[in-house]
């Protein structure tokens, strides 16, 4: 078995569908799924896992809320059911990890957020601090200000976007059925289960079927184009039943699900996609020093820096040249030219006085730099 499984993973992004949080028949939160659900998180974060949560369930909650009864909601209800429900959803989550002493952190996203590569850094980064600071995000799209074309419609792969964004190791989507089967188990008595995916082919494509109709807008047509987000971007992913209580500890203890294997690990993926980035001639020169700190492995601070070129706006990639003119790497660099220019050679603690404003303490961080040696072979691989 490649990569991360329930056991190893050590960042999980969860996604809950709607069916899961809310009671078909009564349209009620399921408050004892929803508690034993938060005590599986903050066991995980006990084991030191860092966990974010992609909740559905704001439209079904805002639209009973509103008495909006009709089977298709029409976009502009489905906006103000969003509004309406995202405050219900966001409480019943942090009443229920407050319970575990976890503090909840609500992040709404858009289609924009994980497809532009700038918003895509920003929402990553602010992912990042709060994992960093010990909170539990909990992610949903914006759907109220979300219109038909700019809208993903389902968090099976709003999910795996911030799965890839976070470089998780391990998306679960947790469903109302037990992973994928080679035809529709509603539907064929015989249907078998299919337990490790390790390519998506097109017989598994096949697989997939129609979407069903309901609260939740994915299926496993929508769970498969997760899959091919996720384990593109080397995370591993995971469709279980999580209807009963404890569903991850269930998932542990070897309950029935189906996995579909990362195609390259985490930071390899995030490698190829910054050695891919590179579009200009900008370069960054730096001192013998800084030269060194790179090649072992530590981010670009301004001080380091002896000159900047060429154009380029924050989240591009850049060369990053030693004393020599050698090409020591290439990074996806914090700063605007003319802020760069303007930090160069300074010490962090400057940046602020230098600018107007408090920015990033680094030009250039490790995690998004890629070594030249490493770059080439990167590149090598995807040919
Ligand atoms: N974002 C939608 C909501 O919270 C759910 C989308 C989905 O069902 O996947 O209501």
């Amino acid at each position: 078995m490649t990569g991360a499984g329930i056991d190893e993973a050590r960042r999980i992004v969860v996604k809950i569908g709607s069916a899961l949080l809310i009671d078909d028949g009564t349209g009620a939160l399921r408050r004892d799924w929803l508690r034993s659900f938060a005590g599986d998180v903050a066991r995980m974060r006990g084991r030191g896992r860092e966990v974010a949560i992609v909740s559905s369930g704001a439209i079904a909650f805002g639209r009973r809320q509103l008495g909006l009864t009709g089977q298709a909601l029409a976009l502009e209800e489905k906006q103000a059911a969003a509004a309406v429900g995202q405050i219900h959803l966001a409480h019943a989550w942090q009443e229920a990890l407050a319970a575990h002493g976890l503090t909840l952190a609500q992040v709404l996203l858009s289609l924009s957020d994980t497809e532009e590569r700038r918003r895509h850094l920003n929402a990553r980064e602010t992912l990042t601090q709060l994992f960093g600071l010990g909170a539990v995000p909990l992610i949903n799209e914006n759907d109220t200000v979300a219109t038909e074309e700019i809208r993903f419609g389902d968090n099976d792969r709003l999910a795996a976007r911030v799965a890839q964004m976070v470089s998780a190791d391990l998306l679960v989507l947790l469903s109302d059925i037990d992973g994928l089967y080679d035809r529709d188990p509603r539907l064929h008595d015989d249907a078998r289960h299919i337990p490790e995916v390790s390519a998506l082919t097109d017989d598994i494509r096949a697989m997939a079927g129609e979407p069903r109709p309901g609260y939740s807008s994915g299926g496993m047509v929508t769970k498969l184009e997760a899959a091919r987000i996720a384990v593109g971007a080397g995370c591993a992913m995971i469709v279980s039943d999580g209807r009963t209580a404890n569903p991850i500890r269930r998932l542990e203890a070897g309950e029935r699900h189906t996995r579909f294997a990362p195609a390259a690990s985490a930071g390899t993926a995030r490698k190829r996609w910054i050695a891919g980035a590179l579009g200009n001639d900008a370069r960054i020169a730096v001192d013998a020093g800084a030269a060194n700190a790179l090649r072992r492995g530590k981010s670009l601070l301004p001080a380091g820096v002896t000159a900047v070129e060429g154009q380029f706006r924050r989240g591009d990639a850049v060369r990053i040249v030693g004393p020599d003119g050698a090409e020591i790497a290439i990074g996806l660099i914090a700063y605007d030219a003319d802020a760069a220019r303007k930090i160069a050679g300074r010490q962090s603690h400057e940046i602020e006085a230098l600018l107007g404003y408090k920015g990033r303490d680094v030009l250039v961080h490790r995690d998004d730099m890629v070594e030249q040696g490493l770059r080439e072979a990167a590149l090598r691989d995807t040919d």
